[in-house]
């Protein structure tokens, strides 16, 4: 079957019966039904049956879906909906020209920066030496960046501590119970050492040794989405040979809901193997690990408000083991849970701004809705996004990923 054949074979399971749509944020937004599940599938069924051309108006209607996958998760044909806009975004990369725009130059290039494991280093590097010698100061306020596209970029970019350096190998410090090989994703080290550390310290606390294999690259995750589909399987090949070498691991643990889901999708790739260790979440992990006895937590009294990322509740689906691992904590108070998308999603924020921020101020005024001390986020996208919509001033709620703040109430 050719992929245009197999994208409608897909598609077809589509009943049209619209029960989707109440739960998309973009037709929420539009109130336009090209921007709703159902819309957008039509939209593909019309363009490759031959009834519509791939103009750039349809083509918009598809790139400002979030991916979010919310539709997915309550559709009652199970239609796989982000297969089909993956698969569908792939072919109309193969088949029609893009047109330049300035906008999506410089947002592919900060996208290259980033993604690419050597750019990125240099590229964070050259940013922290800014941001230390307040050289960035200058750089915004001479309107710099704003030539170059990239205040908004910069203004999401937390405050550049040292990235961590990993060791191939981190032995466990309780009774072993077993190795595990860890998937940092490719700017965890770089924006969220701490996460890292803490990730890599509680495993080894719970009898784990953890293997960090420096040759693992990007999960592929924003490539697919964007339709290169080439370099999402050269990406997704890399990481299973370099995951599968470590022989003695029983699992791969990553680090980072979006590239979790990533890692377990791969199967939807033409790649030339699949992994041997079964692929976990780092709240999957730990949620089904068992925790030795002499583990214990000291109480937090503090209001927490908790955002589930769309990654981990709609592909994983595993908010339950993420609520688990929080109810750990003694006296924690749980007094929001926000679980639609914060318009962060994944390269988007930069894409469709507008957009973006909407859906960025919905999450913040729900989340703050109750004053709390804390905002939970376990998807490293979602807390930068969250972290640049809360304004900063003495009541500002700390964002925190679940793992720091379990690592950081063990009693030690
Ligand atoms: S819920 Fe499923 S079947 Fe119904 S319109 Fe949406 S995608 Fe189609
Ligand atoms: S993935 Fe999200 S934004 Fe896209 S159509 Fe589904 S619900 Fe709407």
């Amino acid at each position: 079957m050719d992929t245009s054949a197999y994208i409608l074979s897909l598609a077809d399971r589509c009943v049209k019966c619209g029960l989707c749509l109440p739960q998309c944020p973009t037709y929420a937004l539009t109130e336009n039904e090209n921007e709703s599940p159902r819309g957008r599938i039509a939209l593909i069924q019309g363009w490759l049956t031959g009834e519509l051309s791939p103009t750039d108006t349809l083509t918009q209607h598809l790139d400002q879906c979030l991916l979010c996958r919310r539709c997915e998760r309550v559709c009652p044909s199970m239609v796989p909906y982000g297969e089909i806009m993956d698969q569908s975004k792939a072919l109309l990369v193969e088949k029609t020209k893009s047109h330049f725009s300035w906008q999506s130059f410089v947002t592919n290039l900060s996208l290259k920066l980033l993604l690419n494991k050597k750019l990125s280093v240099a590229f964070i590097s050259t940013l922290r030496l800014l941001q230390k010698t307040g050289l960035f100061v200058l750089t915004r306020k001479t309107g710099l960046l704003q030539i170059f596209g990239l205040q908004r970029l910069i203004s999401y970019l937390p405050r550049l501590d040292k990235p961590v350096k990993t060791k191939n190998f981190y032995p466990a410090t309780n009774t072993i119970k077993g190795n595990i090989s860890l998937f940092t994703g490719c700017l965890s080290k770089q924006l969220d050492p701490v996460m890292v550390n803490a990730s890599i310290k509680l495993l080894n606390r719970l009898g784990y040794g953890v293997y960090v294999p420096g040759q693992q690259v990007c999960c592929g995750a924003l490539h697919l989405h964007e339709g290169n589909k080439k370099q999402a399987t050269t990406y997704a090949n890399t990481n299973i040979n370099t995951f599968n070498k470590k022989k003695d691991s029983s699992h791969l643990v990553s680090l980072v809901n979006g590239c979790t889901s990533q890692l377990r999708e791969y199967s939807q790739l033409e790649t030339t193997a699949s992994f041997i260790p079964e692929v976990k979440d780092i709240i999957e992990f730990l949620a089904e690990a068992e925790w030795p006895e002499d583990i214990k937590f000291k109480p937090l009294d503090k209001k927490v408000a908790l955002q589930i990322p769309c990654s981990l509740q709609n592909i994983l689906r595993a908010e339950d083991k993420l609520l688990a691992l929080i109810k750990r904590i003694p006296n924690l108070s749980l007094d929001t849970i926000y679980n639609r998308c914060c318009g962060a999603a994944g390269s988007y924020f930069l894409r469709f701004p507008m957009l973006s921020d909407q859906l960025k101020e919905q999450a913040i005024s729900r989340l703050n809705q109750t004053s709390p001390d804390l905002i939970i986020s376990s998807n490293l996208g979602c807390a930068l996004q969250l972290k640049a919509g809360l304004s900063q001033g003495k009541n500002t709620p700390q964002v925190i990923h679940p793992v720091v703040l379990l690592e950081q109430q063990i009693i030690q």
